[in-house]
């Protein structure tokens, strides 16, 4: 895998980076590929996000969950986007009066 593939994976725990031993370059348990993330991960973010949404929708396989789970989350960011807009309207108004 080239330097910038893996820097820019999907598969990396970016959350880690920022901890002690946080930004080892490790191999996920169940994809078999490489990735960035606290050194004590055995599985990429990929494959741990599939695991838990698979167990959470019972009798469907998480690949073919997957694509509408990354469609919730996406939904899901957006919303918490328009929260925060909202949060600093109300921010404003409280501000003017
Ligand atoms: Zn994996």
């Amino acid at each position: 895998m080239k330097q910038a593939d893996l820097i820019n994976s999907s598969k990396n725990w970016k959350e880690d980076y920022e901890h002690e031993n946080g930004n080892y370059m490790c191999h996920c348990r169940l994809c078999k590929q490489s990735f960035l993330g606290h050194k004590r991960r055995v599985m990429c973010k990929e494959c741990t996000e599939r695991q838990v949404i698979g167990t959470l929708i019972e009798g469907e396989h998480p690949d073919e969950i997957y694509p509408r789970a990354a469609t919730w989350l996406e939904e899901r960011r957006n919303w918490m986007r328009e929260v925060a807009i909202l949060k600093q309207e109300i921010e404003n108004l409280k501000n003017q009066s």
